[in-house]
């Protein structure tokens, strides 16, 4: 793709490196279990990414785990950062926020999954709380 892309992001080691050529969108906090075992704390993401509209360098690198029958989770194989997060049947992807070079110019928009959070910490913040996924 050329031009200049709207975020740019890679993982702890550097091994994974991406680039969007899409607009992101407000972000979800999910607090699923899932996300929780998987980041070892929350899920952060900015979704509906273009599959087609991301660049990737070293994606030898890119491990996917399949943590349901309907999503996968992105990962370094070499440092274990989390990149990404999958639906199956999707031609879209989400980013995790922590992956994203600053600065990304991203607000959270909702909490998700709030009906699995976790005992060890509370919500303090005012943003919608979807008890599920936030899809209608
Ligand atoms: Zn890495
Ligand atoms: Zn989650």
């Amino acid at each position: 793709m050329t031009g200049t892309p709207t975020a740019t992001g890679h993982c702890l080691c550097g091994a994974v490196r991406y680039r969007v050529f899409a607009p992101l969108r407000p972000a979800s906090v999910c607090h699923c279990s899932q996300c929780r075992r998987q980041h070892g704390a929350l899920g952060s993401y900015t979704g509906g990414i273009p599959v087609d509209s991301l660049e990737i360098d070293g994606a030898d690198r890119l491990a996917w785990y399949q943590s349901s029958a309907s999503a996968r989770r992105g990962f370094c194989r070499e440092c274990g950062s989390k990149l990404f997060w999958q639906a199956m049947d999707r031609r879209t992807l989400d980013v995790a926020l922590g992956s994203l070079d600053p600065p990304t110019g991203i607000v959270l928009a909702r909490h998700i999954f709030v009906a699995d959070k976790g005992d060890y910490y509370e919500i303090a913040d005012e943003l919608p709380r979807f008890a599920g996924s936030s899809a209608a």
